[in-house]
């Protein structure tokens, strides 16, 4: 029998404020332990949260860009349960009014065909803070408590771990693009819980389902719903039913564990939280807030393919990042071929970039030098492997790619007469060569030419090198 699998996510962002969402302490990742706290995010008896209205903005910013419905009444709610890092006793989130509701993002499935997968709502909620287990004992780390969150639930519409994936990147693509969010995985900007089920084909009704609590890692998610999905329809196919639980991601040994019977919102005693009013939105205000924008992904690539001619491909790549996409609209601008620039930077500098792990921003060439060079490539003063060549000094350096070309007299020899000789030196100096290729090995072509250019120190224009030696031999 075919099974069909039905994915949820939720999605929880942390938002690029400067302070927690309750209190004035800062969010920069990395200092010591305890040492970004006070009495609120402490959660100390009577101390008062006050809310910060930049986690409010970037969240119906979000709202906005995602195709949400803005509430204009939402109010906080008190989550109540006990964990040792919330000492509280209760987190503050938002239960039946969250702040935005609807909405979805669409995105491509491995196939190349588009699919949108539906929002069902976006609420924010403060962060708790973090077990740390030493040898002897165990701390907890305060300094994530009251970090604020963003929680964005969608339906369960992804049909398995490859959809779940394009959603993640699509998702955060639309953050990164909004300024939301850092969303540095590594400093765990973003967590996700994954539901699951699967359901023979053609039956309506969903099946049963799991969740995959505090995922960390994009590769982590599609193991561990890989490992899952498969899990459950083979406990479908045994007959075992499958019972609605907590499980968690076994990195090491790939595989998923109960944790814990899935527990249902009444566990929890939601109730409105008393110390914060109610956020109330006038249109006026979300529309000011609309004003700022951006550009999305989705539009920046459809614009990318019209403006500069670029294939969608290149385009995806292109934006995936908007600083690159900016560095490759920059130099496009400059350049005599856009496509040009798309490839040296789709393969160049995105390579250099990833074997020096450095951003885009780090780069000492700018637009402009590296318009320069692809230029010269146009205009055939230089070839292909000269301008690699160029680049490398100019990665380490920078500079002006004519100036570098000039001074060390790379410039491409298009002299029909200078590049004759060395064809001529060729042809005598490698007869068993061009015997094989009157013979027809079409091969040994190639190595000749490759002999002119060595002869000619890599610098023999190869269109008129291959046009000479055809003409020579035939
Ligand atoms: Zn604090």
């Amino acid at each position: 029998m075919n099974y069909v699998a039905n994915v949820g996510l939720e999605v929880h962002v942390q938002l690029r404020t400067k302070t927690k969402i309750f209190c004035g302490c800062p969010t920069t990742f990395g200092a010591p332990p305890n040492t970004h706290v006070c009495p609120v995010c402490l959660g100390y008896p009577g101390a008062m949260p006050a809310m910060n209205s930049e986690a409010i903005r970037l969240t119906v910013l979000s709202g906005l860009m995602l195709g949400c419905k803005i509430n204009p009444y939402s109010k906080m709610d008190r989550k109540n349960y006990y964990y040792p890092d919330m000492p509280k006793n209760y987190q503050i989130s938002q239960y039946d009014q969250p702040l935005c509701l609807g909405g979805g993002i669409e995105i491509t499935r491995p196939d190349g065909t588009k699919k949108t997968i539906r929002l069902t709502r976006i609420h924010i909620e403060e962060d708790v803070g973090k077990n740390m287990h030493f040898a002897a004992s165990s701390g907890i780390d305060f300094n994530r408590a009251g970090t604020p969150l963003m929680e964005i639930v969608t339906e369960p519409d992804m049909a398995g771990a490859d959809e779940a994936m394009a959603f993640l990147e699509a998702l955060k693509e639309i953050l990164a693009y909004g300024g939301i969010s850092d969303v540095n995985l590594e400093e765990g900007n973003m967590r996700c819980d994954v539901n699951s089920s699967v359901r023979p084909a053609g039956q309506e009704t969903l099946g049963t389902k799991t969740e995959l609590k505090n995922m960390n890692t994009f590769k982590g998610v599609h193991r561990a719903l890989s490992y899952e999905i498969a899990r459950q329809i083979a406990d479908v196919e045994k007959g075992t039913r499958i019972r609605q639980e907590t499980r968690r991601w076994d990195d090491l040994a790939g595989i998923t564990l109960t944790m814990r019977s899935k527990e249902e919102a009444h566990d929890y005693r939601y109730f409105p939280e008393p110390d914060l009013l109610p956020i109330v939105l006038s249109q006026a205000q979300i529309d000011e807030w609309a004003q700022v924008l951006p550009e999305l992904p989705e539009q920046r690539r459809a614009r990318m393919v019209r403006d500069y001619g670029i294939p969608e491909y290149d385009a995806g790549v292109l934006s995936a990042d908007q600083d690159i996409a900016n560095y490759f609209e920059a130099t496009a601008k400059l350049a005599q071929s856009a496509k040009a620039a798309s490839n040296w930077i789709m393969t160049t500098v995105l390579a250099k970039l990833t074997e020096l792990h450095l951003t885009i921003g780090e780069v000492k060439i700018t637009p402009a030098q590296l318009a320069g060079l692809i230029n010269l490539v146009e205009a055939k003063t230089i070839n292909i492997p000269t301008a690699k060549e160029v680049f490398e000094l100019m990665f380490a350096q920078g500079g002006d790619a004519a100036a570098i070309v000039q001074a060390k007299g790379l410039a491409q020899v298009s002299d029909t007469g200078a590049i004759e000789k060395f064809v001529d030196e060729a042809i005598a100096a490698n007869a068993k060569t061009v015997a094989d290729y009157k013979g027809g090995k079409e091969a040994a072509l190639k190595a000749l030419i490759g002999q002119v250019m060595k002869l000619s120190k890599g610098k023999a224009n190869p269109g008129l090198v291959n046009d000479l030696l055809k003409r020579k031999l035939s």
